[in-house]
């Protein structure tokens, strides 16, 4: 590769893996966190840790970095990193690719309500007329839920909320991968009638909702944000042969 390295901006399960494909291909890569989690899984390759400070800054860094192109593969709700990374390529002139697992689609028994965000979640939860809800969307958009003191929730998240949280809860520090007999488990000891989750996708995750189908549970799904303009794979070996075809063109 003539150029500096490619720079995935990471975060996520198909970030790392596709660190270590095009590692183990001889391509010089620099993977981007954002600092948020206290011990993040680190990809293979070089690691840079914390924001860039927007989009102007991180277009400078590419060019100081002599970065080739940018693979965004951040998490599917990571709007604002997303818009930057499009913003930063189009000023430092690289190209970029959107790598984006698919969502995931209700089956047959699934009791699923979609939702455009969290403030919709929390409205939903009442529709439901939900007593004990499990939520799953991470400890950013928490604050949605703060001011309901009418049902019990079930909070999961890997680091400790930095927001308010509803009057009666319990809060449970885990990471993923999860089993659908763990899941299944969680759901029958807190008498859960209502599971709220993110579209996030992928396998890391989905056992929640194979649980809640199996015991005819509802879960309120939010929908993903809309993403800037752009070329998008959905896997990481699409990822990977978009960064091949560049060494070529
Ligand atoms: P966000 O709202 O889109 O980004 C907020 C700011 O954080 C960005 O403007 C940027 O700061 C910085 N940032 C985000 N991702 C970065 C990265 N990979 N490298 C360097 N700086 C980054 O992001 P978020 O929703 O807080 O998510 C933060 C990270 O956690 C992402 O990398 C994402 O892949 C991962 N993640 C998010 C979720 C989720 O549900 N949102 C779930 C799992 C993992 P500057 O403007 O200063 O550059």
């Amino acid at each position: 590769m003539s150029r500096g390295a490619i720079l995935i901006l990471g975060g996520t399960a198909e970030a790392r893996s596709l660190a270590a494909a095009l590692h183990g291909d001889g391509v010089a890569v620099t993977s981007s966190l954002a600092g948020r989690v206290a011990r993040p899984r680190l990809p293979v390759g070089d690691v840079r840790i914390g924001g860039f400070g927007g989009p102007e800054a991180m277009a400078t860094w590419i060019g100081e970095h002599r970065v080739r192109a940018v693979v965004d593969a951040t998490h599917p709700f990571a709007e604002r990193i997303s818009a930057s990374a499009a913003r930063a390529c189009a000023i430092a002139g690289v190209p970029r690719v959107r790598l984006e697992r698919p969502g995931w689609t209700p089956g047959r028994g699934d009791r699923w309500t979609w939702v455009a965000d969290l403030d919709a979640a929390a409205r939903a939860l009442d529709d439901l007329a939900a007593r004990r809800a499990f939520l799953t969307t991470g400890r950013q958009g928490l604050a949605a839920f703060a001011a309901d003191a009418g049902r019990w929730f079930l909070v999961r998240c890997v680091d400790p909320p930095e927001v308010p949280l509803p009057r009666h809860h319990e809060l449970l520090l885990d990471r993923g991968p999860y089993t659908v007999a763990g899941e299944g488990s969680l759901l029958d000891e807190h008498r859960i009638d209502a599971v709220v989750t993110k579209d996030s996708g992928g396998p890391l995750t989905v056992a929640k909702l194979t649980a809640a189908r199996d015991r005819g549970l509802p879960v309120i799904v939010v929908r993903r944000p809309p993403r800037p303009d752009g070329d998008t794979v959905h896997d990481v070996a699409a990822a990977a042969a978009w960064v091949r075809a560049l060494a070529v063109a």
